[in-house]
């Protein structure tokens, strides 16, 4: 077998521990490093499951994934290290040289759609060149949904890592580390004995999230996550992983399945309550569905205020528009939640249909969701996506009309993206409306769909203009002005619009 190889030397004691459902430590620990990779122009990226984005707010997601990654792999013996190049700073000498003399037999990366030739074409190429022995996985959306692809593209790859990545990065590596063969190992992509691609069956879904235990975020440098505005460390608590929705944009099923699985209120509780003991206090509760699970929500909220907790916790979260009533969010607002990102997606009933956002998400829903956000004294953000297939110029300013009306402190409008993964990435290359030459290169900061009547330098002008539409409107930079609580908060505030400027088109 040419790439699907071993690491040297094997031990027959890994093996037996393989065999034993991992439940000893292999007696000689191999080093596994845990990279969000650098780029050369030395931006951040978040590369977390369907989020691949530049960080626009400066506040780079602390890297969910390769913590939790790390968690498995650590509880198993193994050594790891975790670099998340942009937050640390890191560039490819730094990271090379780190890499270097950790010495790990493994790399595990993450790989986004719109950094992709950096990551595996420039990045992993500078990784194998400099530690020859190693072997590269990727993972993430991408090489999830294109992994012989990649794998015939990207000589320096040697593994795809093919959905939620904790069970199986822990197989490929105990498989690895133990010299046994990694054909059993489901739910990776590899290269047979002739170099050809060759996809391993799925891995089966995770079924019990707090199984996981908590993500390693001993190996990252939490000082380097801030909440904006709050200036303050901040982390992600996974609150459920899975959406059944099929939006016709979104890829998050090809990461974290369709099933819902939730996390229990006592794991999270108990989370919390350590991410408290080491000064943390500020969390992004990570869920595609927040709200959906009403009586669970409940549970959820009920406990955190019985115990207290809104006297010192802050936490914001993301929510479709359907979820959510006026009482809840008085709920919500009452156990320390300051902001909830909706997304609204369009501002046209036809268009939100075509897309497929289902359930009873309608303009109507998104506009009491707004609302009862606002009333409850939590600042509403939305995400809209404008140059869907089917939309035209009066639709593109209609979603800019539609944000402007609702009483938003925060907007996002995204071109739509026919990232791999999605429903839209399919239909796009069958009706000839993205180029299979662009597809790597596809990214929610620039139109790429090349629909009949509506070209993308037309949608990227019509993002342009809803931003200003958007933040040049005194309500909008009234409802801004209200956020901070104190002159330190403020001065966060003013920090994060100056940074902002040029991701917003204002300048
Ligand atoms: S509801 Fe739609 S946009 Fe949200 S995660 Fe699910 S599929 Fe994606």
């Amino acid at each position: 077998m040419k790439d699907c190889a071993k690491l040297s030397p094997p031990s027959s004691d890994l093996l037996a521990y393989r065999s034993m459902g991992f439940q000893l430590r292999p007696r000689v620990p191999a080093r596994i490093l845990l990279v969000n990779p650098p780029v050369p122009e030395k931006a951040r990226w978040v590369r977390e499951g369907r989020c691949q984005q530049r960080d626009i707010w400066g506040a780079p997601y602390p890297p969910l994934s390769l913590a939790r990654v790390s968690a498995q792999l650590a509880r198993a013996g193994f050594e790891t290290r975790i670099i998340d190049a942009g937050p640390e700073g890191k560039d490819l000498g730094a990271v090379l040289n780190e890499g270097r003399s950790f010495a790990p037999g493994i790399v595990f990366l993450t790989a986004a759609t719109p950094t992709l030739r950096s990551d595996l074409g420039w990045f992993a190429p500078a990784l194998k060149k400099r530690l020859p022995a190693a072997k590269i996985a990727a993972m993430g959306v991408h090489v999830t949904a294109l992994p012989e692809q990649v794998l015939s593209r990207y000589g320096a790859l040697d593994f795809a890592v093919l959905g939620e990545p904790e069970a199986v990065a822990l197989d490929l590596a105990s498989a690895l580390s133990s010299g046994g063969s990694v054909d059993p190992v489901r739910g990776i992509a590899c290269r047979d004995e002739r170099g050809l691609p060759r996809v391993h069956a799925p891995a089966r879904p995770i079924e019990d999230i707090d199984s996981l235990g908590f993500p390693d975020w001993g190996k990252v440098d939490r000082a380097k996550y801030l909440m904006p505005i709050v200036g303050r460390p901040f982390t992600v608590i996974e609150f459920s992983r899975g959406c059944p929705y099929a939006c016709g944009f979104c890829m998050a099923h090809a990461y974290g399945g369709r099933r819902i699985r939730r996390r229990s209120v006592d794991s999270m509780l108990e989370e919390i309550r350590f991410n408290l003991s080491l000064g943390v206090e500020d969390f992004l509760f990570w869920s595609e569905l927040m709200t959906e699970d009403g009586a669970f929500l409940d549970r959820f909220l009920d406990t955190i205020i019985g115990e207290g907790l809104p006297a010192r916790i802050r936490w914001v979260c993301n929510s479709r528009v359907d979820g959510l009533t006026a009482e809840l969010a008085g709920r919500m607002r009452r156990a320390g939640c300051w902001q909830i990102a909706f997304g609204f997606e369009f501002g046209d009933e036809r268009i939100l249909r075509l897309a497929r956002k289902g359930g009873s998400a309608t303009l109507e829903r998104g506009r009491r969701a707004a609302e009862a956000a606002h009333d409850a004294g939590i600042a509403a953000s939305g995400h809209f996506v404008m140059g869907y297939p089917g939309e035209s110029i009066e639709t593109l300013r209609a979603t800019a009309e539609y944000a402007r009306s609702l009483p938003l402190t925060f907007a996002h409008f995204y071109a739509a993206a026919p990232f791999p993964g999605s429903p839209l990435f399919l239909e796009a290359l069958e009706k000839g409306w993205l180029d299979p030459a662009d597809v790597e290169s596809i990214s929610q900061d620039k139109a790429s769909l090349r629909l009949d009547g509506l070209e993308p330098a037309a949608v990227d002008r019509e993002i342009r203009r809803a931003y200003r539409s958007f933040y040049l409107d005194p309500r909008v930079l009234r409802r801004i002005c209200r956020l901070p609580a104190s002159p330190r908060e403020f001065a966060g505030l003013a920090a994060l619009g100056l940074r902002a400027l040029p991701f917003l088109k204002l300048l």
